[in-house]
């Protein structure tokens, strides 16, 4: 079953095209990975599925449901559209690079936020969802803490369990692991891998070729805006009829 359906989208900034015709098809329990060199339009594709910037051009289809958005001459989200995005926008869940914790909150008030705010469920079956996260993300004991008391991996822990408290029918990471001290990405990307494999959907935009490579259903290649490959893992780091991908490959060693 699809959960996600991109089909010709496109984005300009200042007249420059940065997504050209991005067709994509996510189905469910699938992980996809999205490799490319920097500047290729990783993060502003994120952006768009999760309508932080709305595309020029294209559909968007969640579950079934085509999503309407409409922005204004400058390119934002009308009050009018912006209420009709809240909903879809819960459903698509986003892990940054700088993992955009609220710094003057609590872990649990982190974590509870969009579950009471725009999910509307109780406080105290919001606390418990919290707890029970918190315990899957190894990090029961810090749920009174602050942010600034916490590792980098520890935060960005946080920020994946106040995703998946708004159970999200897809989840967004974008360079999850690309602040982090070395020694922190590893406790990272074993709750990714977890995540993965308890069948959670995942476009997960990365420099961790091995996770690319072992993890992901499918890795996708992008340069200029555009999908060059797409295919099974081995399809993609293998392939040698794609000049883009493969002086891209070589650049990074990833085989
Ligand atoms: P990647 O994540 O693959 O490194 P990005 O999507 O961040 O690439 O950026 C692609 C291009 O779009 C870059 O040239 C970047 O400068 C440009 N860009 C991204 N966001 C904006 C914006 N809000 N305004 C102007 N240019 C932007
Ligand atoms: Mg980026």
């Amino acid at each position: 079953m699809e959960v996600l359906g991109l089909k010709g989208i496109c984005k300009s900034f200042n007249g420059q095209a940065i997504l050209k015709d991005i067709d994509l098809s996510i189905q469910k329990g699938e992980v996809v990975s999205i490799i490319g060199p920097s500047g290729s339009g990783k993060s502003t594709l994120l952006r768009c599925i999760n309508l932080l910037e709305v595309p020029d051009q294209g559909e968007i289809k969640l579950e079934g449901e085509m999503v309407k958005f409409q922005a204004n001459k400058e390119g934002k989200l009308t009050l009018f559209g912006r209420k009709r995005v809240s909903p879809y926008r819960s459903k698509v869940g986003m892990v940054f690079q700088h993992f955009n914790l609220w710094t003057h909150k609590t872990v649990l008030e982190n974590i509870i936020e969009g579950p009471t705010k725009v999910n509307k469920m109780p406080k105290a079956e919001a606390v418990q969802l919290a707890k029970e996260l918190l315990h899957k993300v190894g990090l029961a004991d810090k749920i009174n803490s602050h942010p600034s008391e916490l590792s980098g991996g520890q935060q960005q822990r946080i920020a994946i369990a106040r995703a998946l408290a708004m159970n999200p029918s897809v989840l967004l990471f974008d360079e999850a692991t690309s602040a982090l001290d070395p020694e922190l990405v590893g406790e990272v990307l074993k709750l990714m891998i977890e995540l993965a494999e308890g069948g959670m959907t995942m476009i997960v935009v990365t420099h961790e070729m091995k996770f690319a490579e072992k993890v992901s259903d499918r890795v996708v290649f992008m340069d200029k805006g555009a999908i060059v490959k797409s295919g099974k893992p081995e399809e993609v780091f293998y392939c040698t009829d794609q000049p883009r991908l493969s002086s891209f490959l070589q650049r990074i060693h990833a085989v």
